[in-house]
């Protein structure tokens, strides 16, 4: 052990210090002497294969196919060591991805067999600061709402609660207050950020605030986050829930869904999403489920939801009262993350009541297709179909807060984001299931085209790998980031040392 530190430590000087030139070595290679490197920072912080801190880091992902076997998992104390980390991939040529929550269902995105994988897990900090919250990109946001219910205040994050706070904030962050405050990068104050020279910077409104707007939807392409502060909101307890209807109660959900989405305009406390699943062949049956939120304690039924509680064929409850932490969902019994692999992509179009009852029609019809094109062979999986509806006033809150890359602006509202989703029982990646969804979300575009509803935006928190979000923001907003990117990573530490994220 102490001889494997010294050459850690060895290795670590010489590369920071010299830089490293490993030509004509292999790959393998090459990422074993970046670990042994690294294990120069912090011993503790470098696992290899065979321990159960390995086993478990490269487990940890929402989808089964994710699951990766990298040459060493870095798992940093601080931002310090990520910025040493950043030397040393720089130093000598190494390959490596980022993983928070692990939630992008995109194998290869955060996470490759062979590269370094460089794990948030242990930036955890989850601090109150007045007005603002400072949160280590590895929490989930169950652990954030849990110690912002204790100053009753709340922050935007996921809505659910095992989703990962970096890769969510910084795709842009669609949460329940969004019709008060926009996305959740428009509520990120300031960016802790190892850069590409390895430096821990700031980026905010006053320090480097071409990387503090590219950072709002910029992804992973500008820099590691270490650190989020971002403004709280006053929160005492809310009122939602999910409710679950009898599958054939869809046709009237879908006309609640835009008689809700109209009331979001003037009644910002109210936020909802609709899941209409398909999980016949793993057992659990075909339903659909429509999860609410209210902004503040309510008595009765909130106005706003009283359209959902109008349907018949409600078959479960769970609207109440309660914390915030406690509101927010953590996935569903039986399929927890890494049970299942994950497929999805999303379209998004102006709001449309016609464009939402296609949507699911096109959805049934393209699941029972696929089903019988796999004939007996067929894996046991769940098709999901996500309605995610914006107000207009999202996108006014986001413009309120000096704006974002996302490239949305009023005139855009009221949105609908519908998120397909093929899961599956098997680590391995479906091309057949890839190829599905994608066939479903490209006949439902033409018909939104068609009907003159579709905008172009991808958001690239729900986006399949050969989608193109960045360019989906707008030629203005996608030039400005490949500027910024040049000018704070020249050599392209982010874009190409980097195996995973979108093109930019
Ligand atoms: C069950 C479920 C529920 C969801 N609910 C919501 C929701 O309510 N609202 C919403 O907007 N989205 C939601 N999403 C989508 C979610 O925002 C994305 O999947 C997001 O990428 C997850 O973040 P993560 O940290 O868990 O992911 P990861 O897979 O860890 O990261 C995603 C990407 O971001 C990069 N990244 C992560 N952390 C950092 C960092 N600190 N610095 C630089 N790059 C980083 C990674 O390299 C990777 O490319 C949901 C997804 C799932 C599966």
């Amino acid at each position: 052990m102490k001889t494997v530190l010294a050459h850690g430590l060895i290795a670590s000087r010489s590369i920071l210090s010299n830089g490293l030139d490993l030509a004509g070595v292999t790959e393998f290679s090459r990422a074993q002497v970046c670990c042994l490197a690294l294990k120069g920072i912090s011993a503790k912080a470098v696992s290899f294969s065979g321990s159960s801190t390995y086993t478990n880091e490269t487990h940890n992902y929402f989808s089964a196919a994710n699951v990766v076997q990298p040459a060493c998992v870095f798992s940093p104390e601080t931002a310090e060591h990520v910025a040493y980390a950043i030397r040393i991939f720089n130093g000598a040529n190494c390959s490596f991805s980022v993983r928070s929550g692990g939630h992008l269902p995109i194998p290869g995105s955060n996470g490759q067999n062979g590269a370094i994988l460089l794990a948030a897990t242990k930036l955890k900090m989850v601090d109150i600061r007045g007005k603002t919250v400072r949160i280590g990109p590895g929490n989930t946001w169950t652990e954030v709402y849990r110690e912002t219910d204790k100053v009753g205040k709340v922050v935007l994050g996921g809505r659910i609660g095992t989703v990962g706070v970096g890769g969510l904030v910084l795709g842009g962050g669609i949460s329940f207050q969004g019709s008060e405050h926009g996305f959740a990068c428009d509520t990120v104050v300031n960016y802790q950020v190892v850069t590409a020279d390895g430096q821990v910077q700031n980026a905010n409104a006053s320090s480097n605030p071409d990387l503090f707007w590219a950072l709002k939807g910029g992804s992973n392409r500008f820099g590691i986050v270490t650190a989020f502060d971002m403004r709280m909101y006053p929160l005492s307890k809310v009122t939602g829930g999910t409710i679950t209807y009898q599958y054939s109660s869809l046709p009237l959900v879908l006309e609640q869904i835009d008689v809700v989405h109209r009331h979001l305009e003037f009644d910002p406390k109210a936020s909802f999403f609709v899941n209409v699943m398909d999980a016949a062949d793993v057992g659990v049956g075909k339903l659909v489920e429509v999860v609410l939120y209210y902004g503040k304690p309510s008595t009765g039924i909130p106005v706003a939801f009283q359209p959902f509680f109008d349907i018949p064929g409600i078959v479960a409850n769970t609207v109440s009262t309660k914390p915030y932490s406690e509101l927010v969902p953590n996935g569903r019994e039986g399929l927890s993350p890494g049970t299942l692999s994950h497929t999805w992509r999303s379209l998004t179009y102006k709001r449309s009541p016609v464009v939402n009852k296609k949507v699911a029609e096109i959805f049934q019809e393209e699941a029972e297709k696929f089903r019988l094109s796999q004939g007996s062979s067929v894996q046991p999986g769940v098709f999901t179909l996500a309605y995610e509806p914006y107000a207009t006033s999202m996108l006014s809150a986001s413009q309120r807060t000096g704006g974002n890359a996302l490239g949305l602006d009023r005139q855009n509202g009221p949105l609908m984001l519908a998120l397909l989703t093929y899961s599956w029982i098997n680590q391995t990646e479906s091309a057949t299931r890839t190829a599905a969804v994608k066939a479903s979300v490209e006949r439902m575009k033409r018909f939104a085209q068609a009907e003159e509803k579709h905008i172009d935006f991808i958001y690239i928190n729900a986006a399949a790998p050969d989608q193109d979000p960045f360019r989906s923001y707008g030629q203005v907003n996608y030039q400005r980031l490949r500027d910024i990117r040049r000018k704070h990573d020249p050599k392209g530490v982010f874009s190409v040392l980097q195996a995973g994220g979108f093109h930019l």
